[in-house]
């Protein structure tokens, strides 16, 4: 099923997104994971995609078995920066092959050895190259973007960074789900901001339950989200009991949830980390709210 037609339907929808093994001998668990996830029954479950090949193939794997064995309709992420044309085309046709309707169309970061590489042969420069690759491939793909609430850290300003956003949803992105923020009046600002800018496609939005500290740190780092207070002093309260500090950080989630759905968003994007428990509690925490 397209997400697309998931979205439109002004229930309350939890996405779930998990991610493929780094290694082989990995694969088990991470399969055996995404099922237990599978098993809930959410609206739809996105699987990401390990830049630069290696594992890849993995996430059509989990995609298919999650279809084939739960019913539950899935997102094949792909990234596009640092492949050849030939390898895209390849995924693209694999998608096909596999029955999987959606794709989440990611540029990808930028490897680190690659930084101060010469750009100018590069295949692929930006996630418009591959939306406008998918859209000519006819393979009536829905096709979803990602977007930044808090900017896009390579983006000069926030006017750059939208005007880039909409030439994306103008290529055929057909929804944008957004990186993770733990305040949600950052996500409301962003919305005002889009929709000014004329982006009318439905945003996703990515909540990111925190579970333990270290955790914190690691997910900061990589997506530069700004910490309120608010969340702070929880973690400076209960990072030291793994118990407590799980119970809070999925209430935290739980309440941004609650509040984006109050406020009229009805598809939400739960970063699970691969972590049954954490979609199970999510979604036991929702159980009267879910599908209304
Ligand atoms: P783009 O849309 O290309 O944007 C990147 C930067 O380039 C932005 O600053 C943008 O403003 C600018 N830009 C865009 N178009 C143009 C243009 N035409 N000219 C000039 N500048 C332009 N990474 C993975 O490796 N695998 C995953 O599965 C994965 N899943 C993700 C899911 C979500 C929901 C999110 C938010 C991110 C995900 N990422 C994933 C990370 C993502 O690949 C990185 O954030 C990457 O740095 C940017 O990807 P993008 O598709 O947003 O890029």
């Amino acid at each position: 099923m397209k997400v697309s037609e998931i979205i439109n339907n002004n229930k309350l929808n939890l996405s779930i997104e998990v991610f493929p093994p780094k290694t082989d001998s990995a694969f088990e668990s991470v399969k055996t994971a995404t099922e237990k996830i599978a098993s809930l029954s959410p609206a739809f479950m996105s699987v990401t995609y390990g830049a630069g090949g290696g594992t890849s193939k993995y996430t059509l794997d989990i995609c298919k078995n999650i279809t084939e064995r739960y019913g539950v309709a899935t997102i094949a992420h792909l990234t596009c920066v640092s492949s050849t044309k030939e390898t895209v085309q390849q995924k693209i046709r694999e998608i096909k092959e596999a029955g999987i309707e959606n794709i989440m169309a990611l540029r990808g970061d930028i490897p680190a050895d690659m930084l101060d590489a010469d750009r100018s042969k590069w295949q692929y420069h930006h996630a418009i190259d591959l939306i406008r690759e998918l859209k000519e491939s006819g393979g009536d793909f829905c096709i979803g973007g990602a977007c930044y609430p808090e900017i896009h850290p390579e983006s000069a300003n926030k006017k750059e960074d939208i005007l880039h956003l909409k030439e994306k949803v103008e290529a055929g992105a057909e929804f944008l789900t957004t990186q993770m923020f733990f305040d949600n009046n950052l996500l409301y600002n962003f919305l005002y901001r889009i929709r000014e800018a004329g982006i009318n496609v439905p945003i996703v939005p990515g909540i990111m339950p925190i579970t333990n500290a270290k955790q914190v740190e690691r997910a900061i780092k990589l997506s530069g989200s700004h910490v309120p207070q608010r969340f702070k002093a929880l973690v400076d309260r209960f990072g030291d009991d793994p118990d407590a500090m799980m119970q809070a950080g999925i209430a935290y989630a739980t309440d941004q949830i609650i509040d984006l759905y109050a406020n009229g968003i009805s598809t939400i994007h739960v970063y699970s980390m691969n972590k049954p428990i954490v979609a199970e509690k999510i979604m036991s925490n929702l159980s009267d709210i879910i599908g209304k």
